[in-house]
């Protein structure tokens, strides 16, 4: 199910806290639920600007905190620590980015999970792997610089 076939339930929800749900938030959830993949704050505030020039950078951060409260978005940090936002009906995966190419892969949870592991049990610390952004270089500028 999308985002926009959760704008109701969204609603209530935002009502329920005292919040008020205006036109710029259904915006910026009809924007979301068409994104696939990563999208920058920015790209949001770009996305909606197209449809109602009057959008605020303010009402689409606020409005992005909001859903992320609620459970409907997350974001994550690439390398430079810009924040990037998944909708939470995709798959939730970990990021590798490329410091060579510039190039970002996904892994799955399960694989981060395996990652996180030893930390968790040497320091008791549970990583977010989903938040951050794993730094380093990829198989093909490893192999490109080596040859
Ligand atoms: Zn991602
Ligand atoms: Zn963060
Ligand atoms: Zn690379």
């Amino acid at each position: 199910m999308g985002l926009a076939a959760s704008a109701n339930a969204i609603r209530d929800e935002l009502r329920s806290r005292g919040q008020r749900w205006t036109p710029q938030r259904r915006l910026v959830l009809e924007v979301l639920d068409e994104t696939k993949g990563h999208v920058t704050g920015s790209e949001i505030v770009e996305l909606c600007r197209e449809r109602d020039p009057d959008t605020t950078p303010s009402t689409v951060y606020r409005t992005l905190d909001v859903l992320e409260e609620l459970g409907y978005v997350r974001h994550s940090h690439s390398a430079t620590g810009r924040e990037e936002f998944h909708v939470l009906s995709e798959e939730q995966h970990a990021h590798l980015q490329c410091t060579s190419c510039g190039r970002t892969l996904e892994i799955g949870m399960s694989e981060a999970a395996t990652i996180a592991a030893p930390i968790r049990k040497r320091y008791g610390f549970e990583p977010d792997m989903g938040h951050m952004t794993i730094v380093g270089r990829c198989a093909e500028c490893s192999a490109r610089l080596s040859g």
